[in-house]
């Protein structure tokens, strides 16, 4: 069994530092779901959390400005998704001055419940593991369901990261009032915060925060491999499973990463958009650190700011080396999602080449929900959404074991990555919202 290496060590301990940039490039469709619609123009000036982005259609979420200045271009940009993407950057005049209109609700435990989830989604929160999906939409019940617990991931079991790590020990106050926030929204009597027992610091942490707050129990979960996926938190909680192509409230629950209850903190208490996350800027830099990063940094900003290239790189990626993807350039701009910027050198990039399927099942064997990723992959790569949902794609949990073990190298995590977002637009458009 070959043993993932964590690469956790040059960040772990860092404590983040906070590094604003010149000019920021948002992008409008950060979010799982449709763009949204600029609402400024060039040469407008904006305040730091002014809106900029209407949210549009039902999984729409509104876009704010991470720092204030004037607005340098509404256009199409090359970024991380496939095609040009709409994105408005700002000049930054470093006043940070608050937009006037952003007021808190007060106090997570005496506020209007029936305020709480409005606020999350005026803030624009989405997941900030890394998923993006827009969170109001994870409290929002069809007939018939209930939640009866809120689980909050801390398990940051992915490579290279410590920005989850580092929030729960730097701020783990912010944490327990999103939970708690969360839990009234939903009147919810049980919230666990579920950290790896890798990290018993950030566990110490955590209990000292949740020590008297109603309800809040932190888990130490085993370490292992992909214990932060939603469907084995999940079930390493509550003893449930989720049902194949089932959501965690089918099983009476909401996951939420602490980033995002972190963000609905800021968002119930002060009104506060999602403007900056931490984001561990790792691998071949010269100085590997845990980075506070407005939202719309450039990969080249956050990277200079760590000191530089500390060699020749040969591929950059958003995320761990498990479940991050490569992006084709340092001049992409940072996204609410963006946990972890980590670059490889070019002898590490050659195993990005992909070779061909030898058919050694060894992908199926570590697959966590039972999938068999050789026999999804080509239907993926042909667009063939049809066969691949047949194949079960939308029950994959993106861990990316089946790409790490298999020995052609086969991109088979990104391509399922790629094909569920295909097919969750697709039943977006068919039903017409
Ligand atoms: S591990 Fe790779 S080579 Fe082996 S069957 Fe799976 S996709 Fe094919
Ligand atoms: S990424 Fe691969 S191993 Fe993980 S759930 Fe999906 S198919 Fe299975």
């Amino acid at each position: 069994m070959q043993k993932l290496h964590e690469g956790k060590l040059p960040t772990k301990d860092k404590p983040v530092r906070e590094f604003i940039p010149d000019t920021v490039c948002i992008l409008m469709g950060m979010h799982l779901g449709a763009p949204s619609k600029p609402c400024v123009e060039k040469g407008e000036y904006v305040k730091l959390g002014q809106l900029i982005g209407e949210p549009v259609g039902a999984l729409g979420l509104p876009v704010h400005a991470s720092v204030s200045g004037e607005v340098l271009d509404v256009s199409l940009k090359q970024q991380m998704v496939a095609e040009p993407a709409m994105c408005v950057t700002i000049k930054n005049d470093y006043k940070d001055e608050w937009a006037d209109n952003l007021k808190g609700l007060g106090d997570v435990e005496t506020v209007d419940p029936s305020l709480i989830v409005p606020a999350i989604k005026a803030a624009g929160i989405c997941g900030m593991g890394g998923a993006c999906f827009p969170t109001h939409i994870k409290f929002a019940m069809r007939e018939g369901q209930y939640c009866d617990t809120i689980i909050l991931n801390g398990a940051e079991c992915e490579t290279y990261l410590t920005s989850d790590h580092r929030l729960m020990l730097e701020n783990p106050e912010r944490i327990v009032n999103g939970l708690r926030a969360a839990m009234r929204a939903m009147g919810v009597e049980r919230g666990v915060i579920a950290v790896e027992d890798n990290k018993p610091d950030a566990i110490e942490s955590m209990k000292k925060a949740a020590e008297g707050r109603l309800g809040v129990e932190v888990a130490a979960l085993k370490t292992k491999y992909p214990q932060g996926a939603e469907k084995q938190i999940i079930e390493s909680i509550t003893n449930r499973q989720v049902p194949r192509q089932g959501l965690p409230i089918d099983a009476h629950v909401i996951v939420l990463n602490v980033g995002t209850a972190a963000a609905i903190s800021d968002a119930v208490s002060f009104g506060r958009p999602v403007v900056s996350r931490i984001t561990t800027v790792t691998g071949c830099v010269k100085s590997p650190d845990n980075l506070r990063l407005r939202i719309g940094t450039s990969f080249h900003d956050a990277i200079e700011a760590c000191g530089g290239y500390s060699e020749t790189p040969g591929k950059l990626a958003a995320g761990g080396s498990m479940t991050g993807i490569c992006v084709a350039s340092d001049e992409v701009s940072m996204t609410k999602a963006t946990n972890g910027i980590v670059v490889y050198n070019l002898e590490d990039a050659k195993s990005f080449d992909e070779g061909l399927c030898i058919r050694c099942g060894r992908c199926a064997n570590v697959c966590p929900t039972g999938l068999r990723p050789y026999l999804m992959k080509p239907y993926c790569d042909a667009n063939d959404l049809a066969k691949a949902e047949k194949y079960d794609v939308m029950d994959c949990i993106v861990c990316g074991s089946c790409s790490f073990i298999c020995p052609a190298r086969l991109w088979l995590t990104a391509s399922f990555k790629n094909t569920k977002e295909k097919i969750l637009l697709e039943r977006k458009r068919r039903s017409g919202k």
